[in-house]
């Protein structure tokens, strides 16, 4: 429990509206989109500038309580559930575009903004933000950044860390940095690579500089229907070895469809075992790409090609694969979120070991796929009032990560490792590997109350006071 000194510091810090201490307030704080639980956070703070935040980190440390930053708490991994309890720092307030510098190709933003909202300023400029995860309508591009997340699009352009371009960050001592910035190729070691997709455990960003692009000049569309899942794998993994690379390439299964068309989002045929998505973007050459990728999808005995879509069919199309996540809880409100990677040529006997995988543990797996990325969603519907149930569905949930990391692949493509997928670190990294990452997290933060709990299996979980 805080003491009354402390939290009457933090008032003073971020003032009476900035901190919450209400069960029923704090409790909104103590979970996110992932299934993860934790303690109850002993408060919330919800600063509006960088100062109070490193104020709030420096008095954390002074009476050695945890802290952890929050956007918008969309992630799928526990990496904002709070283990020990603690302060959650929320940066939602921090929400203000400081700046579009078109000369520069960049927008200096505050970790708040949400990541439709910065397009939708960049849309009528004629540039866009790249990264855009499906969850874009609510998270932030702090979580973003947290996350190094991705999105349909980023098989062509890179996920986040290909368009931050700088950060300041208040680090977990309260001191604060500004890594990178508008001039490109900054010398000396990559701290910002390092931070983006650190999950909260090495710093608090309160304002990034990232990179923004042109909106492509014209985009080809391509809905191909498969009646078994593997066939759609085996003409994304041809269409890339073909020296086609797409702006996206999405894989999409038979009970994700019906998901879909149950959410009341008719994009795609009901009853087809696969649908791929093919998107092209660029100035030339669209055409003679387009009819490649309808060949190679034949090749693979598609039962269905269409293209020529207009710009409304396209964003129903798009509008049906954002809203598949969602849509899952027609399936059942129960459900695990899986994301792992494997190499593309993999893909195909990955898909075929899922199946089995849904089989041998008697649950039903949904998947979507950023294909192109070799990047999977195989997501696991299960009955959440059956703990029986639940527990295959959890093992049949490592078993996925066990065939991608088998596959040479790795168990979180985008949606990072939070809490929920620590265990399977070890299958994927050595314990000296480990050990490098467990002492790069020291020496940001030796008296770990940064995040704490989340990305690394812990050796010693730190000891907590019950008063501070
Ligand atoms: C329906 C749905 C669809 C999704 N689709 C995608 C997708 O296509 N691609 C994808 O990559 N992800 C996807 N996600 C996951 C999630 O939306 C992303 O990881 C997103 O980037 C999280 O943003 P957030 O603002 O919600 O961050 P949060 O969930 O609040 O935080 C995420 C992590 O970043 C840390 N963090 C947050 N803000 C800061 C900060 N300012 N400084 C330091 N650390 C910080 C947190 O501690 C936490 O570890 C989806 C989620 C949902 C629910």
């Amino acid at each position: 429990m805080l003491s009354a000194k402390l939290l009457k510091q933090l008032r003073k810090i971020v003032g009476k509206e900035g901190l919450l201490t209400a069960p029923s307030e704090v409790m909104l704080y103590s979970y996110d989109s992932s299934l993860a639980k934790g303690k109850m956070p002993e408060a919330v703070v919800l600063p509006t500038s960088t100062e109070p935040v490193a104020a709030v980190v420096k008095l954390a440390r002074k009476y050695g309580v945890p802290f952890t930053p929050r956007g918008a708490g969309t992630n799928l991994s526990g990496g904002t559930v709070t283990p020990y309890g603690g302060i959650v720092i929320c940066l939602a307030r921090m929400d203000k575009i400081l700046e579009i510098d078109v000369p520069n190709s960049c927008a200096v933003v505050e970790p708040g903004v949400v990541n439709l909202e910065l397009q939708q300023a960049l849309e009528p400029l004629g540039y866009e933000f790249r990264p855009d995860p499906a969850s874009q309508k609510a998270s932030t591009i702090g979580g973003n950044v947290g996350e190094n997340a991705g999105g349909p699009h980023c098989l062509k352009y890179g996920v986040t860390t290909n368009h931050v371009l700088g950060l300041e960050v208040v680090l977990p001592d309260g001191e604060i940095i500004t890594l990178g910035g508008k001039a490109v190729d900054p010398p000396g070691y990559d701290l910002m690579g390092l931070l983006v997709g650190s999950e909260g455990t090495l710093g608090i960003i309160t304002k990034i500089t990232v990179r923004i692009s042109r909106l492509p000049q014209d985009v080809r569309s391509l809905l191909a229907v498969f009646d078994e899942l593997e066939k759609a794998g085996w003409a994304c993994r041809d269409i890339i070895a073909a020296g086609i690379l797409p702006a996206a390439l999405e894989i999409m299964d038979r009970l994700m469809i019906q998901a879909v068309a149950q959410g009341g989002y008719a994009a795609y045929p009901g009853d087809a075992a696969a649908v791929l998505i093919v998107e092209l973007d660029g100035a030339e050459g669209l055409d003679r790409r387009l009819e490649e990728c309808v060949q190679i999808c034949r090749k693979h005995g598609a039962q269905e090609v269409s293209t020529g879509w207009t710009v409304e069919e396209r964003e129903r199309l798009w509008a049906g694969r954002r809203a598949a996540f969602g849509a899952g809880a027609k399936i059942s409100p129960a459900f695990l979120v899986n994301d792992g990677v494997v190499p593309r040529d993999k893909l195909p006997e990955v898909l075929r070991q899922l199946e089995e995988t849904g089989r041998r543990w008697g649950v039903r797996i949904g998947s979507l796929f950023h294909a192109g990325d070799g990047n999977l969603h195989p997501n696991i519907y299960y009955a959440g009032d059956d703990p029986e149930e639940r527990e295959r569905a959890h093992r049949a949930a490592y078993e996925v990560l066990e065939i991608c990391a088998r596959a040479g692949g790795t168990i979180s493509g985008e949606h990072g490792i939070g809490t929920e997928k620590i265990p399977g670190m070890p299958l994927i990294f050595s314990e000296a590997e480990l050990g490098v990452m467990r002492r790069i997290k020291h020496i940001f933060d030796p008296d770990e109350l940064c995040n704490p709990g989340k990305v690394l299996p812990e050796k010693n979980p730190p000891a907590r006071e019950n008063e501070r």
